[in-house]
Formats: structure tokens, C-alpha cells, sequence
């Protein structure tokens, strides 16, 4: 039914890259044949799930949507890829991303922009762009993207679907493809806050593999979703609903308080004072780690090699230009200037410690209350081709989402409403490792 669906819409939204479709086959007869015997159960049992191809899966394609990998064929699984399979998820395909996860749109993928599936004319938001298109148009049950600044919620949000980013460290970024790996955290896009929470439960924990895994207890997250709301405390930034902030998405977000008020919560007015300085910050810190991590691409070890070189640093040279996308090399030449020689203390160093006041703003606002509340994204999806020509007004999409990464906290995105057609994101943002409670919340809400 998932590849029949695929059929039908892919046509008009694109969000795959590759298919895995004989694999996948296979592996779905087996669990059908378990099922017949009486065997055992995983917790995702039968369900078609999407991947997106920044999360290497062995023995299937992992391209990051660059030219660089297009012909990368992993010989492992990410843990995550991995826990899937073992709660008899059945992978359906890798989904489209802008590359290397740069990108809020999807329009940086360098093989074709994915569409969103309320209006083909819009994009459905990025770098998970795929992950939520193939989601909102049914084509798969769930997904998995990765969000280092808003990547997860953003593309929910435009998509009208549920996108959480768990805590930093809570879900292992074994066998993700690096960009910011202080940043970077794999997550659900599902239709719905349960299946978020079934997602998660399948792919949190420790992972010896990654040297940032949380050690911490996972909880029962669907014993969360118990409706009860009564009584949480709910800061609401007033940075979240100023300037550049859509009026249509600020009525929406009024309108969720509302909700929550019947339900038994409060809210009130809070600040997140260093707000102003997220995406500075952000692009400088994000840049600079990708600028090393991308080191690695040197046409030798992974991916496309350039043909015909002089001598070794030829290699890299032509390797690189040809194999890296204009948003990628902006990237690496940004963070490359951010981590040069007399300018780290200005810029590197600075934007370190910049990240570490808007970490205590959280914390601040945390104290006392048990959730912040906003908006995901300051509009709803805009149109094909309207903001690639200019990164600067491209970057200012991700000013709600990026805080939250840069504080490593979990926050979900849920839909709260639509304009002209279009679907709005809340976002629900929670205490380090509490995603309990904001699932728990946004479920109430839903
Ligand atoms: N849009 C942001 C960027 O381009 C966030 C991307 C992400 O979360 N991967 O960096």
C-alpha cells in the first residue's frame, strides 16, 4: 500500500530519493509470516517507515542530497536505522534533504526540490523536507530527519504534522552524516503525538558508539499521554510574538493558550532576552563545526572522486568544487574564516560564549515554569523559489527553532491551525530529557 501510494503522489512531490523497495518487500513477507507462526512483536511491527538520507543504512543508498555521495553506498546502519529494524519498522526509502542538512527548504538538495503536499506551488520546508512531505502525503507511516537547528520542526510545520527534537544526547547520531555535532539530534515526524512517542521510545538510549550519548533512564513515553494538562505552568517568550512574527500565526498561537486555559493550565508573558543573537550565533557555531566536519570529504575516502587530477591537492580541490553545492561551500568558507587565525576569539569564541547566555535564558524561564510555548516557524511555508536568492532572509525562518537548539533542549512541533491553506506549527518546548511532558502536552492539545 506504501509503494502504491508512493506511486500515485511521488510524481508531484518528490520526496524520495531512493527506494528500496525489493528489500523491502522481503522483509515485510517475513514479518508477515512471523505474525502467522505467533513470533514475537516488535514495538513499530509492520510499519513503513521513511529515512532521511543524511542517516546511513547499509546496503542502501546515502547520498546527504549532494552530488559529493551520490554513489555512497554504506557498509553499516546508524543506530537509530538499526533500532528501527529491530522494532520491525520496514525501511520504504531514503528521503530528500537539503544537502548536508544547510537549508530551511529543500530547495538545496542537489537533485530536485521536494513540494509541499498541501500545495505543490510551496516548499515543504527544510533541511527534513522529504521526511515531512512523505508524512503529510501518506506515503509512509512515520519518518526519521535530523534537525540541528530546526530541521524536525520547521518542515513539520509547513507539512501540518508532528516534529520533535529530543534532548541533545538522547537519541544516538551514530551513522548520522556530521554538520553540527553539537547541535545535531535525530527524530520522528509522525501524524500524530502517540506515534511520536512510540517512535521515540524505539530509537532513544545510550549508545556507546556515540561519545555525546545521554545516559539516562528512558522512560514509558506513551504512559505520558494521559490528557491531563491541569496545573503545568507555560512561559510564552514575548521574543516568540514580535516583529516578523506573521499575524495569522501569532492568532493561531493565542488561540492554542486558549485551549490550554480549558484544559486547566496557565500561561504567562516570559523573555528570552538573548533571542536577538540565536542566529548569529547559530550560523557562526553550526558553520564552523561543519567546516571541520566536512573536512572529510576529500574525493578519496568517501563518495565521487574527480577525474583526471594533477597531483593530490588537485584532487581535493576539484573533487570539492564539483562535488559540493553553492549553500554547502558558503558553509564551509563562513565557518573556515569563523575558526581561522585571529579571528577565532572575535567570532568563534564569541559566538561559544554567546550560546552559553541563551542557554541560561531556558534555564531562567525553566525555574519557574514547565514548558515554553511559541510559534515553530514566524510564517507558514512560503513559495518555490521565493527566498533562495537570499540566505540572510532564508536563515531568519529557523528564529524560533534555533534557540532551542542551541540550549540542547527537546521541543515538538504540532499543528495548530492554517492560512490560506496553509498549515501553522506550535511549538511546545521542555526541560532537558523531559520529553514526557511535552508529549504530554502537545497530546492534550491535538
Ligand atoms: N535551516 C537551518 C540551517 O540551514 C537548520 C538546518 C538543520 O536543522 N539541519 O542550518
Amino acid at each position: 500500500a506504501s509503494y502504491a501510494r508512493i506511486k500515485e503522489t511521488e510524481p508531484a512531490i518528490k520526496a524520495f530519493l531512493t527506494l528500496n523497495e525489493d528489500n523491502a518487500r522481503t522483509e515485510a513477507h517475513a514479518l508477515d509470516k512471523r505474525l502467522g507462526d505467533g513470533g514475537e512483536h516488535g514495538l513499530l511491527f509492520g510499519l513503513p517507515a521513511g529515512i532521511k538520507d543524511n542517516i546511513v543504512t547499509e546496503g542502501l543508498l546515502t547520498t546527504c542530497a549532494s552530488q559529493f555521495l551520490s554513489n555512497y553506498n554504506p557498509i553499516y546502519s546508524a543506530t537509530s536505522a538499526r533500532k528501527l529494524k529491530e522494532a520491525d519498522a520496514v525501511t520504504i526509502g531514503k528521503l530528500n534533504m537539503d544537502e548536508f542538512a544547510m537549508g530551511g527548504s529543500n530547495e538545496n538538495s542537489s537533485f530536485y526540490p521536494t513540494r509541499n503536499p498541501w500545495n505543490t506551488e510551496y516548499v515543504p520546508g527544510g533541511s527534513s523536507g522529504g521526511s515531512a512531505a512523505s508524512v503529510a502525503a501518506g506515503q509512509v507511516y512515520f519518518s526519521l530527519g535530523s534537525d540541528t537547528g530546526g530541521s524536525i520542526r520547521q518542515p513539520a510545520a509547513y507539512c501540518g504534522i508532528v516534529g520533535l527534537k529530543p534532548t541533545y544526547g538522547l537519541v544516538s547520531r551514530f551513522g548520522l552524516v556530521a554538520f553540527a555535532s553539537s547541535l545535531d539530534q535525530i527524530g520522528p515526524l509522525t501524524k500524530n503525538v502517540e506515534d511520536a512517542a512510540y517512535v521515540l521510545q524505539a530509537i532513544a538510549g545510550y549508545d556507546a558508539s556515540d561519545s555525546t550519548s545521554a545516559n539516562v533512564e528512558i522512560p514509558d513515553y506513551t504512559a505520558a499521554l494521559t490528557g491531563d494538562v491541569k496545573g503545568l505552568r507555560i512561559g510564552v517568550p514575548k521574543e516568540y510574538l514580535g516583529a516578523g512574527i506573521d499575524p495569522r500565526v501569532k492568532e493561531a498561537v493565542m488561540n492554542a493558550l486558549k485551549v490550554y486555559e480549558s484544559l486547566g493550565a496557565t500561561w504567562e508573558e516570559v523573555s528570552l532576552p538573548h533571542t536577538d543573537y540565536a542566529i548569529a550565533t547559530y550560523y557562526l557555531l553550526a558553520s564552523s563545526e561543519a567546516s571541520s566536519n566536512l573536512a572529510r570529504f576529500d574525493g578519496v575516502r568517501y563518495g565521487v572522486r574527480a577525474d583526471n587530477p594533477d597531483n593530490l591537492i588537485d584532487l581535493y580541490r576539484k573533487s570539492r568544487s564539483q562535488g559540493f553545492g553553492p549553500e554547502v561551500k558558503r558553509r564551509i568558507m563562513l565557518g573556515t574564516y569563523a575558526l581561522s587565525s585571529g579571528y577565532y576569539d572575535a567570532y568563534y569564541l564569541k559566538a561559544q560564549k554567546v550560546r552559553t547566555l541563551i542557554k541560561q535564558d531556558f534555564d531562567n524561564v525553566f525555574n519557574q515554569y514547565d514548558l515554553i510555548i511559541g510559534p515553530t516557524a514566524p510564517t507558514p511555508a512560503f513559495r518555490i523559489g521565493e527566498q533562495i536568492g537570499d540566505p540572510l532572509t532564508m536563515y531568519l525562518n529557523d528564529i524560533c527553532t534555533i534557540p532551542v537548539s542551541l540550549a540542547g533542549v527537546p521541543a515538538i512541533s504540532v499543528p495548530c491551525g492554517t492560512a490560506d491553506g496553509l498549515p501553522i506549527g506550535l511549538q511546545i518546548i521542555g526541560k532537558a530529557f523531559d520529553e514526557s511532558t511535552v508529549l504530554r502536552a502537545a497530546h492534550a492539545f491535538e
